[in-house]
């Protein structure tokens, strides 16, 4: 778990890093992940990268729910992003990678070949918050373990290009921007999947929220894992959280079945979930 404090000195400082850094790639590997592909975005990435080009990472595939990472490929592509969902933990995809970017990237390619330029690596940097699993692409990518160091805005050290693929090089440290704190329901997602250091958030607001979304999009499988009746299911949240707290045999402590709760969403003990529902255009 990333102990990034994002005071404003540190996010001057990630941005100032991350601008350094452009100039020296072709593309921007952007990884958000699968579960919240709005909320685990840095606000202002469109600012500091404006045109360079880019390939959206959708990783963590594996744990979102699969109809809704196809229907978040379809709306970023519907902005003119290119977008992609990876599963890095256990590689899957992964090596879509280079080939999106060699397409991305089609026409540079065709006019360095008219100059006599072959065979020239495309130069990538993956940038995204903490979490999303920039490190763990790297080493997918790199094909061996890389101890990835200075991963903490503030830290500079010398650049080096890792062989990332034929075609593809990688600079050696990811650039670390922050998620949007101010949004509290942004900080909720982000405090359910683990985005975030749990000193951030109250546990039982997380746990409301939580509960919540399954209550909504999945109530059978809360029925299922906690041995509810359809009626526990009209439970107002705070009255379910009573409930389960008693369950658990936690007697009032709302906060220890909170943690449980949460851990078991991480863990994937309710299935696989999108927390972003996707936005239509316009609205
Ligand atoms: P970073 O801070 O962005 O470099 O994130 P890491 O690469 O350290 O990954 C954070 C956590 O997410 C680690 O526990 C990884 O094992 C896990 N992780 C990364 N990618 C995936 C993935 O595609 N699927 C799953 N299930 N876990 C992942």
């Amino acid at each position: 778990m990333s102990t990034i404090q994002w005071f404003p000195g540190h996010m001057a400082k990630a941005k100032k890093q991350v601008q350094e850094k452009l100039h020296l790639v072709d593309i921007v590997l952007e990884i958000v992940d699968a579960r919240l592909p709005l909320a685990s975005r840095n606000p202002i990435l469109d600012q500091i990268i404006q045109q360079k080009p880019r390939l959206m990472i959708l990783n963590k595939a594996d744990l979102a729910d699969a109809a809704l990472n196809a229907a978040w490929l379809d709306y970023f592509k519907r902005q003119g992003l290119p977008a992609i969902s990876i599963d890095s933990q256990h590689n899957h995809n992964v090596q879509q990678i280079e080939k999106q970017a060699q397409v991305i990237l089609a026409d540079k390619i065709a006019r360095q070949q008219a100059k006599g330029i072959k065979n020239k690596p495309i130069r990538a940097i993956c940038i995204g918050i903490p979490n999303v699993g920039k490190s763990t692409i790297l080493n997918r990518l790199v094909k061996k373990n890389i101890a990835i160091t200075g991963n903490h805005p503030g830290v500079t050290k010398r650049q080096q290009w890792l062989k990332a693929g034929k075609h593809l090089e990688l600079l050696d440290t990811p650039g670390i921007l922050w998620p949007k704190f101010e949004d509290p329901l942004v900080g909720q997602k982000l405090a359910l999947t683990g985005a975030i250091k749990d000193s951030l958030y109250h546990s039982d607001d997380v746990a409301l929220y939580m509960l919540a979304f399954f209550k909504q999009y999945f109530p059978e499988r809360l029925q299922q894992r906690y041995h509810l009746t359809e009626e526990d299911l009209t439970l107002t949240d705070p009255d379910l959280l009573m409930k389960l707290t008693a369950d658990f045999g936690l007697k009032q402590d709302y906060e220890r079945a909170s943690e449980r709760l949460i851990l078991d969403c991480r863990k994937g003990k309710l299935g696989r979930y999108t927390l972003d529902q996707v936005i239509e255009a316009g609205s």
